[in-house]
């Protein structure tokens, strides 16, 4: 278990990053850099080597001879499940300077990021215990033949994620990845490259074999639509944005790459008048501010029903007024700034937008501070479905509320936007929760809770939400490949 005290923590220093290709560090193949930069104070942290079109190259011919020689093709898969199991213990032993690392280069509040290192550790010990039983099948083929399967590698996998957990979506990624056999290159997004290079040394001391693990920094267009280009990659697994996946999935089809998307969402959650209202206040209030909002499956459109809409929207207004935000890495901080002042900018803009479109801004909606890229708490009440805020992921902590009469009225609303990530509902009513789970267009739907989310269940969208399942024994069905084996039995009689 994680298990330091969460209290304040001193900001880790931090020294300029290269790249990790089999198992060296190595300067890009241009000599560039790029700066990161801690988004509670706007100032740059270190650079970190920029990779290209050649430094990608480089990683995935390492990544490709460490899948067909050495020792990691030749390693029984429980050694493989080892090795998960044993990073997943670096994890935790390392949890506090890792969550400080991971808190001062993407905000998140220390508390937050101790719960990621936590979740971290559960993925790549879950997978580790998956590695040896990957099965496959016989099979009751027709004439006197046999026939089964075997679950094989996919390859090189280019794993590219992006800043609002970075070393859980390593770990989503690398866990199934490694516990089926591939080899990976990864590239972490621009805005947090720090903690994917401390992971990686880490997975080293445990013993994985040098090009089974590459990290690669750099930006979407050029390091990432590079590592899509590739030939030699074989699969693209890819948490983003919907826009970016609509360009990846084009991308890879010149090599008919194999893909997973892991996309956004504007995720309903609905709340009934016989709901428990203590527990849907506060579970209203973190679904969409857990992480300044910077979830997929942040709630961001709050239906509640109108017999306790004022009620509720008038507890929900005061938690949000004393919320407190500031420095990640002090103990007692709620919420800390956006990931970058892009992302500030966007959030403030669509709060204008918001406004425009006739929403009450009820509470919220500015900037916080001239330093950093903090901004308030934000409800827009009496929102209409067809409005910007209530359509788009906005990805930061604005919420719209929208009342609704009755549950089919407020199912068939959930349901109309180009999203389906996840859903929620607060309700006592067992059937009105059981309507909902079934009729929601949804890959997680969530009853009197939300953002659970665990290594054991999969994970993944419905529409522009995704392709594929993360998480869960879901995953692994996207990490190998199915070939069939088919044995001519001759002449022996086919029942004897
Ligand atoms: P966001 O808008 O939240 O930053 P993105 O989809 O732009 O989401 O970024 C997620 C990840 O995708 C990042 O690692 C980013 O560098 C990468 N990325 C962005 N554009 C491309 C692209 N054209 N090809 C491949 N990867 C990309």
């Amino acid at each position: 278990m994680v298990s330091a005290t969460i209290g304040k923590a001193p900001a880790p220093k931090v020294r300029d990053q290269q790249l990790f290709i089999g198992g060296k560090w190595a300067d890009s193949a241009s000599g560039k850099s790029f700066p990161t930069i801690n988004p509670a104070t706007g100032d740059t942290l270190c650079q970190v080597a920029e990779a290209d079109a050649t430094d990608v190259d480089r990683a995935v011919q390492t990544a490709r001879k460490a899948l067909e020689s050495g020792p990691w093709p030749q390693m029984d898969a429980a050694d493989r499940g080892r090795l998960l199991l044993r990073l997943a213990d670096q994890v935790e032993k390392h949890a506090r300077d890792l969550a400080a690392l991971e808190s001062l280069n993407c905000g998140k509040t220390l508390a937050d990021s101790f719960g990621d290192m936590q979740g971290v550790a559960n993925t790549l010990r879950y997978y580790g215990g998956w590695a040896d039983k990957v099965e496959g099948r016989t099979i009751p083929v027709r004439g006197n033949f046999l026939s089964y399967t075997l679950r094989q590698p996919v390859g090189v996998v280019g794993q590219i994620i992006p800043w609002n957990f970075p070393l859980l979506m390593l770990a989503w990624k690398w866990g199934p990845a490694l516990a089926c056999g591939n080899t990976v290159v990864l590239k972490p997004a621009e805005q947090t490259p720090l903690t994917a290079l401390r992971v990686a040394e880490l997975a080293h001391e445990c013993g994985f074999p040098d090009g089974v693990i590459n990290v690669i920094n750099g930006f979407g267009e050029i390091t990432g639509a590079a590592l899509v280009a590739h030939p030699g990659v074989d699969k693209i697994a890819f948490t983003g944005h919907v826009e970016t996946a609509k360009i990846i999935q084009k991308a890879a089809a010149d090599t008919l790459k194999r893909t997973t998307f892991e996309l956004g969402g504007k995720s309903p959650n609905v709340v009934c008048a016989d709901a428990d209202l203590d527990a849907a206040v506060a579970g209203a209030f973190h679904a969409i501010y857990f992480h300044g909002g910077q979830c997929c499956t942040a709630g961001s459109r709050l239906f509640i029903e109108h017999k306790i809409h004022r009620e509720f929207v008038e507890r929900l207004v005061a938690k949000a007024k004393k919320r407190k935000l500031g420095d990640p890495l002090e103990a007692g901080t709620e919420q800390g700034p956006q990931v970058s002042k892009e992302q500030m900018d966007k959030i403030l803009g669509y709060v204008d937008l918001g406004q425009k479109q006739g929403a009450d801004l009820l509470t919220g909606g500015r900037r916080v501070g001239d330093r950093g890229f903090f901004v308030e708490p934000t409800i827009f009440d009496n929102v209409k479905d067809d409005m910007a805020i209530a359509q788009d992921e906005i990805f930061g902590p604005v919420v719209s509320v929208l009342p609704f009469q009755e549950v089919d009225e407020v199912i068939q609303r959930a349901n109309s936007t180009d999203y389906g990530l996840a859903a929620a509902i607060w309700t006592k009513d067992i059937n009105k929760a059981h309507l909902f789970a079934k009729r929601v267009k949804a890959g997680t739907v969530w009853v009197n809770c939300y953002h659970v989310v665990d290594a054991t269940t999969p994970f993944g969208g419905f529409k522009m939400s995704g392709q594929g399942r993360e998480n869960g024994e879901a995953a692994l069905e996207h990490y190998t490949e199915l070939k069939t084996v088919t044995i001519n039995l001759g002449s022996a009689k086919k029942n004897g």
